[in-house]
């Protein structure tokens, strides 16, 4: 036993260093190896000042988990002494290893919070032995430390979105710092003063030097960004402005499709695809398809065009070429008459500012679409009502966590 114990003495001061104590003894039993620690010095710190200070006789027993040992799982034991020091505390030592109440060393708490980004609550509690609440709060008292507060921050493009996270209309609102493309802030629901928080928490001086705020046609948005951001520009997205145009095209094939009869319809159900995606990016057996097709309906012909135009102008680098040609495109949506472009006209024109700056700046919220698909990500693991909890807090800290600015 002797030299058996000397050897594991010599392993433990090399990879088991906790400050304060050493290694006294250890029981194996079966897969669990059970170190016990033994105090060093008769004075401890102080977690209110940090000096050493005299211990008392009172004392705790603490057994908590730490990192496996080849395949043993690891537990370390050790008394945590009550302190009286000259500033007035009184209570538990400073550990230098391990938090007040937890159930492991810091360095185990490290490793499961490693995991907690890459899994669910579920996944992280089966490879280490641990419950999901532990982790929970692991993972929140970790994030927390890591993430970089607003105040410490300074956009200058903000983009901002919407996300639903529940059915029934319930929205986050993220903002994110565009340039960068990283989370800088999320509100619950997406009205006006939603934002207004945003721009709130970020301060007045702040605010006034954001130079460019990218988002979709949403008033309330619009309202605030007015209101707090006396510089900047508003810029639509055009992912949103192809979209309502992609959904006028949409209308007019519902309206011939209407009026179609049976043969045609199966035919026009099963090519809808060719029509709403963009011609270059088609097959050329699709293309023929879509030929056939603009062949046999001129209405339909006519709506694909000022489609295509749309999304060929937003593509156009030059901005007074884009101008130039957003006002022919204007002019064909007058001269078709077809109804839903001519609904879709309107809406463009009412924000027309925002697609001048569109054009101007070439600035879009596609970095959103990344981040969107992070978020679903994370809905499925964290939030999903499988563990027969939901808490919105802890989803926007694991947003946070996922595309915020951490340190
Ligand atoms: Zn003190």
């Amino acid at each position: 036993m002797g030299a058996k114990r000397y050897k594991y003495a010599i392993l433990f001061r090399t990879i088991f260093v906790f400050r304060g104590f050493v290694y006294n003894e250890f029981i194996q039993k079966e897969d669990i190896i059970h170190i016990f620690l033994k105090r060093k010095r008769k004075t401890a710190t102080c977690p209110n000042c940090g000096r050493r200070t005299n211990l008392t006789t009172e004392y705790y027993k603490r057994t908590v988990k730490d990192l496996n040992i080849g395949i043993l799982e690891c537990y370390i034991t050790f008394h945590q002494n009550k302190v009286h020091c000259k500033c007035g505390f009184r209570g538990h030592e400073k550990l230098s290893f391990v938090r007040p109440y937890s159930r492991c060393t810091i360095r185990y708490e490290q490793f499961v919070f490693s995991l907690c980004p890459k899994m669910s609550l579920s996944d992280v509690s089966s490879i280490t032995n641990l419950d999901w609440k532990t982790i929970k709060e692991i993972d929140i008292h970790y994030t927390m430390e890591m993430i970089v507060p607003l105040r410490d921050l300074n956009p200058k493009s903000i983009g901002i979105d919407e996300i639903a996270y529940e059915k029934g209309h319930k929205y986050l609102t993220i903002v994110r710092n565009a340039d960068l493309n990283e989370v800088i802030w999320i509100g619950i629901d997406r009205k006006e003063n939603t934002l207004d928080g945003f721009f709130n928490e970020l301060g007045v001086e702040k605010s006034s030097k954001i130079k460019l705020a990218v988002m979709d046609m949403w008033d309330p948005y619009i309202a605030s960004v007015k209101n707090h951001c006396l510089n900047a520009e508003i810029i639509f997205d055009k992912f949103h402005v192809v979209k309502a145009v992609n959904k006028a095209l949409d209308d007019v094939r519902k309206k011939e499709f209407a009026k179609a009869d049976e043969e045609q319809r199966i035919d026009m159900k099963r090519k809808r695809f060719v029509i709403l995606r963009r011609k270059k990016n088609l097959s050329p057996n699709q293309i023929e398809t879509l030929d056939d097709m603009m062949r046999e309906n001129d209405t339909l012909y006519r709506a694909y065009l000022l489609k295509e135009h749309i999304a060929d102008i937003f593509d156009e680098e030059d901005e007074s070429e884009s101008l130039r040609r957003f006002n022919d495109w204007k002019q064909n949506v007058i001269d078709t008459g077809l109804k839903p472009f001519l609904g879709c006209l309107k809406t463009i024109t009412n924000y027309f500012y925002g697609i001048e700056n569109y054009f101007k700046h070439k600035i879009t919220n596609a970095g959103s679409e990344g981040i969107n698909t992070k978020i679903n990500i994370i809905k499925r693991r964290a939030y999903g009502r499988a563990y027969g909890y939901s808490d919105l807090n802890y989803f926007m800290l694991k947003i946070y966590q996922a595309c915020g600015v951490v340190r």
